[in-house]
């Protein structure tokens, strides 16, 4: 296993995510306790000491079930990390109530890593909101030694994050991101890295796989990294290009099986940093798929003065890729719960006023209309 260095202590680079845990008949809420355990003990024996876990994972069954199993392991022998449930408005004003529920859930005294969940743009307002206390409370917490180091997750986008970082960012450890080589550009992963280096808070990866679509590639691009790499699989592929990158520390894999446990841990064994090549190769075929499946907005911005109901159409548009790109996922309807009812995609009246300007021809009010459509489904 490779470790990394944070503070005072070593972490392994490989960390298990513990939000996609084997299930029972399919049922997410249902957690495999005995196939969980047995994973955690071959990752503990394999040298990975970071476990990720979060208030709602499995619909909250994570944290327990996590905390069931580790209490079988000496408590200095493993890093636990769990986070404040902002994802959900009606969690902001009890954040002392569900930090202590989580304590007694995980069965610790104390969680070595705790993060404010997914800041982003439905929620930065109130994660701001000093009425909630939840910052204030956070830190108490990391005095008294509750909290060993705080940080932050974050879905949200470059700007959302940016805000967050000029109220918290000296007080932020670390920043977990959505990074892989298809969000480098797409999700402005590669920004986000240099922004959190602004502020000198080392990365943590989540989404290495982008939810298992990078777990395997078309006949064409698989075959053009065998080409490269003959004895690596495409998932290394995956880790390899965050191995590449200097300012990632923990990489977070949502881990269902054995199979994909044991494969990982083997990618890990060793870093295998990808040459200037195998980098412009990956970005090749990320840059290929994200054509295949995105509209060409450069966020230019020309056509924004030109619309009627006022839309931020490259705001909609970039949200309106990831939504396609993903066939749906949660990133495009959390944030467009920020959005006022006249501000969505359902406002735009078809008028083109837009497209008439736009530099890359993009057939705006079709993707409106179907992003409103998509987003009803
Ligand atoms: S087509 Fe829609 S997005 Fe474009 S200018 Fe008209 S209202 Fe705005
Ligand atoms: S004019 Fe076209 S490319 Fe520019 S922001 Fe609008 S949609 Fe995007």
């Amino acid at each position: 296993m490779i470790y990394k260095e944070f503070k005072d202590k070593k972490l392994s680079a490989l960390g298990l995510g513990a939000m996609r845990l084997p299930v029972i008949d399919g049922n997410d809420a249902v957690i495999d306790e005995e196939k969980t355990a047995q994973m955690v003990a071959y990752s503990m024996a394999q040298g990975i000491n970071y476990y990720d876990t979060a208030y709602g994972y499995h619909s909250g069954n994570s944290e327990i079930v996590m905390g069931k199993v580790l209490k079988n392991y000496p408590r200095d022998s493993f890093y636990l990390a769990s986070k404040f449930p902002g994802y959900d408005l009606s969690n902001m004003d009890k954040v002392e109530e569900i930090f202590e529920n989580q304590l007694k859930k995980c069965q610790v005294e104390y969680f070595d890593f705790y993060l404010f969940h997914n800041v982003c743009e439905m929620n930065i307002d109130q994660y701001l909101d000093e009425k909630y206390g939840i910052f204030d409370y956070l830190i108490k917490q990391k005095k008294n030694g509750r909290i060993k180091h705080l940080g932050f997750s974050a879905h949200g986008n470059y700007d959302t994050m940016k805000r967050f970082l000029e109220a918290y960012g000296e007080y932020m450890e670390f920043g977990q991101i959505q990074l892989n080589y298809l969000d480098w550009t797409f999700q402005q992963a590669k920004s986000k890295v240099e922004l959190l280096t602004e502020y000198q808070i080392p990365v943590w990866v989540m989404e290495p796989l982008r939810g298992g679509k990078l777990a395997s590639l078309s006949e064409e691009n698989t075959a053009k990294l065998k080409e490269l790499r003959p004895d690596e699989g495409v998932p290394a592929w995956a880790f390899r290009f965050l191995q590449s990158i200097p300012e990632v520390t923990v990489t977070l894999s949502g881990m269902s099986s054995f199979e994909q446990l044991k494969e990982n841990i083997h990618t890990f064994e060793e870093e295998k940093v990808l040459s200037e090549n195998e980098m412009k190769t990956i970005l090749d075929i990320a840059a290929q798929m994200i054509r295949t499946t995105a509209l060409p907005c450069t966020a230019c911005h020309y056509c924004t003065s030109h619309c009627p109901q006022e839309l931020d159409i490259p705001a909609l548009l970039a949200l309106y890729n990831e939504h396609c790109s993903t066939e749906g996922g949660f990133i495009a309807p959390m944030a467009m719960m920020a959005y006022a009812e006249e501000k969505k995609p359902s406002a735009c009246v078809g008028c083109r006023s837009c497209e008439a300007v736009c530099p890359q021809q993009v057939k705006i009010s079709e993707a409106m209309e179907d992003f409103a459509k998509r987003l009803k489904a």
